[in-house]
């Protein structure tokens, strides 16, 4: 895909380019999505991350549709919920994510929860090595899985994985997941970048300083801090202004110090729901 001008890219085992930062949608309603796909689009992001279960993709089709950006210049993510997993369901399900989003095919089809109590996640792999096969995505991934899923997954399928989309944040920086999946060219994706406005950033030792001495704000300094640790990055936000903010981060670097600042960030706090409860 063509870079979106100064941004950067990441190459994912398939052998195609995700650029690194986009919008995520989670908890935006559909009446809202279609003008925050829009703004965001119009500020010149081009990598969308939505999922059948936010129950917005429609929105997301129509904004892309009114852009008028050619569709190789965008990269869409969507992701099978829990209850569509399955052998017989999973194609059926991202059909519906198609003709919702009013695309022929998806740049990125994630699992969006193992859900192991379904026990369900590694047949729905199969599927949808099928599914990247007759060419409805071009690319398959997972998200929330931890390590022993992984190699479930790694072990049952004949298609490595491209993504890995987990909770990530500075207090929760998730190494051990990403020490398995690297080896593999597992790339991993960030949800909750900004700790989903759950715990208060200003806290967290040493970041103040950072936004002061590279004139950034808090929140750059995080998301900047995720594109040098090479992770791809879609902070949420229904604000135009905020959106600008979160994009304007490929002006300045952090250096040694400052990364070594915030792996100490690391305390282990997750804010969501661990992969293993996420059975609904
Ligand atoms: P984020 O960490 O992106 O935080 C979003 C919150 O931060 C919102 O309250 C937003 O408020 C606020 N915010 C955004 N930018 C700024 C800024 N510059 N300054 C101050 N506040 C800001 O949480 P998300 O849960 O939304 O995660 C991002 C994306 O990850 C989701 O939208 C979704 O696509 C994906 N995701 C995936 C999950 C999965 O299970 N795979 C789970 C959860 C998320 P406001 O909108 O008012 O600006």
């Amino acid at each position: 895909m063509k870079t979106p001008e100064n941004q950067s890219v990441l190459s994912l085992n398939t052998g195609a380019e995700i650029p690194q930062l986009g919008i995520g949608v989670f908890k935006v309603d559909d009446d809202e999505c279609e003008r925050v796909v829009s703004d965001a689009l119009e500020l010149g992001y081009r990598h969308i991350d939505t999922a059948m279960i936010y129950r917005n993709e429609a929105a997301v089709g129509r904004a892309i549709a009114n852009s008028g950006i050619p569709r190789d210049e965008l990269f869409v993510t969507t992701k099978i919920w829990n209850s569509d997993q399955g052998k017989d369901t999973a194609a059926a399900a991202l059909e519906t994510s198609l003709e919702l989003l009013g695309l022929d095919s998806v740049d990125l089809y994630l699992i969006h929860w193992p859900a192991p109590l379904r026990e369900k996640y590694v047949e729905t792999w199969l599927a949808l090595e099928e599914l990247a096969a007759a060419g409805r995505t071009a690319a398959i991934g997972v998200s929330n899985f931890e390590p022993e899923h992984l190699e479930n997954i790694l072990e049952a399928g004949s298609v490595v994985p491209a993504i890995n989309q987990v909770e990530l944040h500075p207090a929760f920086q998730q190494r051990a997941v990403r020490h398995v999946g690297e080896p593999h060219g597992i790339i991993t994706e960030a949800w909750g970048p900004l700790g989903q406005g759950k715990y208060d950033l200003a806290e967290l030792p040493g970041l103040g300083d950072l936004a002061t001495k590279h004139g950034k704000t808090i929140q750059q300094i995080v998301l900047r801090w995720h594109i040098q640790e090479g992770v791809a990055v879609f902070p949420k936000s229904v604000r135009k202004e905020r959106m600008a903010e979160n994009l304007d981060i490929f002006d300045f670097e952090l250096d040694a110090n400052d990364m070594n600042t915030m792996v100490a960030m690391d305390s282990g706090r997750r804010v969501g729901t661990h992969p293993d409860d996420g059975n609904w």
